[in-house]
């Protein structure tokens, strides 16, 4: 549970909220209005304090018998006395402290009381983030929602992809191609991996048509999200895609494609001075409206080098590196940082010799001529400046990468972090690298965040970030505790109130999908219902999702090295724990529970009618595949 999740703490009993006045800071006021509260309760104030005063922070030395000095992001809560502390430098830490005071009352058997004592937490790590993309414009509520989330669980950052869907004042003509690119992306399921893999013989950079939900929002409503995060402390870093990714800079610009042969272009080119106008028209008005401290440049997969006339020639690294420099002078002129993703500063040579990222691909053909089809960028690590934050995300092919990081200084930020299968994190984190962020590669609500298995991400996440004891043996013990989380932060609504507390299963095995460049189908991945029909005749229809309320009962729980688990030479992900990809993607909304050799999964699905009896429950399966929905239990709460 999160609430025994702290760094250090004392507890001596525990004891209940009278009902108390309310801090100023509306958003401190709206966490503690979700404390429960007792009219004979003992609790009668809550004090927000920044910054740490020494005296506090001597005391806590003194009570932990530690040395330990503040961290940023670290604070106490004091609960031993009526007049309950939060203590911390900033809001930030004030916010998490608001939230360690709900939770422990959630989480505590009475569901009210809070324990008495002393709390210090510290976090690991100074970067705790998650990147995602715009939401629809109709949808900023997904927004709020995952922000919210976020600080529950003592994020500190979001990372929000910018690309084609905020609107440009100075190129409207970007905003105008980005809708026709995007709906011709969404014309059917396949057409994006269609234009990626199947049209051209190059590589191609995945196509991002989910940001912004296919749309774009104003910059007034960017402020707002942007106001939102800052409102509450939280870092907002936003991701302007350039030199590759930059489709949609270049839909409405092919004279600055570094190919002319491609219809769907996704590399600009680096050696065209228009270029740079263009860039930075945009750049300037996404710094107007975001103030960021650090702005992220993309700069993955650049796959077209020196292609066309003005680049043909030149050095790949010298190219890359050239356009990296530049933008990162321009932002440095304004005080910001450069973040950028990392993989083509790496000579990325995996555990069985394949070669990715930043390392040179090169064919043998028949006659014994050579043909470079990737040139090497690699040798940019040397040629960029080194106060770059490399978003690092070849973690998984081999660990031996972070260290060309490490040695050179180069603050290292994991990106696409899947804490299920990470592999040496207390080792990695020693050795200087100074956080991570998971990433939502698709649309932004719950469903598909789950689905990606985002959500137990984040919640596997916080104990990474949080705790000093963690140790990967104890893995399937974590497991279990942020399955139940996981579960209880979910329906902690539902489970409240009436409710049907149903456990099932299923014999049906689908192939799992992750869901990025592709849409979720619902109607597709519904394999039956459940009628519940009530004594009046009545029926309620329960849909079952594959993937989101109900999938296979075969499942792995335990997780193996993946060098030594398949003779796959393809295979990338190799210095990894191997995970369950259907176990994860169903987690959040369900609990997946074992039985036997089997797993089961538990929903919470409300009642509308308490009132009424339930007569009958009948299961409809209504897909085509082989296999049975299997009804275990079904529980009126
Ligand atoms: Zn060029």
């Amino acid at each position: 549970m999160l609430s025994s999740l702290h760094t250090y703490r004392t507890a001596n009993g525990s004891a209940v909220f009278a009902p108390f006045p309310m801090p100023e800071n509306p958003v401190l006021s709206e966490i503690l209005a979700k404390l429960p509260t007792a009219p004979d309760g003992f609790y009668r104030s809550v004090e927000f304090v920044q910054p740490i005063p020494d005296a506090v922070l001597r005391e806590a030395q003194t009570l932990f018998d530690t040395n330990r000095a503040p961290v940023e992001d670290c604070y106490l809560v004091d609960t031993r006395e009526r007049d309950v502390r939060v203590y911390a430098d900033g809001l930030r830490g004030l916010i998490y402290g608001a939230y360690a005071l709900v939770q422990d009352a959630e989480d505590a058997e009475d569901g009210q009381s809070v324990r008495r004592g002393l709390l210090w937490d510290l976090p690991r790590c100074p970067f705790r983030g998650l990147k995602v993309y715009m939401p629809a414009p109709d949808d900023l509520e997904s927004f709020t929602r995952t922000v919210d989330l976020l600080l529950s669980l003592r994020y500190n950052t979001i990372i929000l992809e910018v690309g084609g869907a905020m609107e440009y004042k100075s190129h409207p003509e970007i905003n105008a191609a980005w809708i026709d690119y995007c709906r011709e992306m969404a014309r059917y399921p396949d057409r994006a991996n269609e234009i990626q893999n199947k049209t051209y013989p190059w590589d191609k950079n995945s196509i991002h048509f989910e940001n912004g939900g296919g749309r774009w929002l104003t910059q007034d409503t960017v402020r707002g999200l942007v106001e939102y995060c800052r409102d509450r402390g939280m870092e907002v870093i936003p991701e302007c895609p350039t030199l590759s990714h930059a489709d949609y800079l270049l839909m409405p610009h092919p004279e600055l494609a570094e190919r002319s042969d491609d219809a769907w272009p996704d590399v600009y080119c680096p050696s065209n001075p228009d270029t740079y106008r263009l860039v930075f028209d945009v750049l300037e008005e996404v710094v107007d409206v975001f103030r960021p401290k650090i702005m992220h440049i993309g700069h993955d997969e650049y796959y077209s080098i020196g292609i066309c006339p003005r680049c043909r020639g030149k050095d790949a690294a010298e190219l890359y590196a050239g356009d990296l420099t530049k933008i990162h002078d321009w932002l440095a002129e304004r005080g910001i940082r450069t973040m950028f993703w990392a993989e083509k500063v790496l000579d990325a040579i995996g555990l069985n010799g394949e070669h990715f990222g930043g390392s040179e691909a090169r064919v043998r053909h028949p006659d014994g001529t050579v043909e470079i089809v990737r040139p090497a960028t690699w040798r940019a690590i040397d040629l960029i400046p080194r106060d770059v934050i490399a978003h690092h995300w070849y973690w998984s092919i081999a660990e031996y990468f972070d260290d060309e990081f490490n040695k050179r200084g180069i603050t290292l930020w994991y990106g696409n972090f899947a804490p299920v299968n990470f592999l040496d994190w207390n080792r990695r984190l020693a050795q200087g690298a100074g956080g991570g962020s998971p990433s939502h590669w698709s649309s932004l609500e719950d469903a598909t965040l789950q689905r990606n298995g985002v959500f137990l991400s984040l919640f596997f996440g916080v104990r990474m970030f949080w705790d000093e004891t963690w140790d990967d043996a104890r893995f399937p013990e974590y497991l279990d505790a942020v399955f139940e989380e996981m579960f209880t932060s979910c329906n902690r609504k539902t489970l409240a109130g009436p409710h049907f507390d149903i456990e099932h299963t299923a014999t049906i095995e689908r192939r799992y999908q992750y869901l990025s460049s592709v849409p979720m189908q619902v109607e597709r991945d519904t394999v039956g219902r459940y009628e519940v029909e009530y004594e009046d005749g009545e029926v309620l229809s329960i849909p079952l999702v594959y993937g989101l309320n109900i999938t296979g009962k075969s499942r792995v729980w335990e997780r193996h090295y993946q060098g030594e688990l398949y003779d796959n030479p393809g295979l990338a992900e190799r210095d990894t724990w191997s995970f369950d990809s259907k176990l994860a993607e169903v987690s959040y909304t369900t609990l997946p529970i074992r039985h036997g050799g089997d797993t089961w999964y538990r929903i919470a699905v409300p009642n509308p009618h308490p009132e009424k009896r339930v007569a009958a429950v009948r299961v409809v399966k209504t897909c085509a595949d082989e296999g049975d929905i299997l009804l275990g239990s079904f529980a009126v709460m």
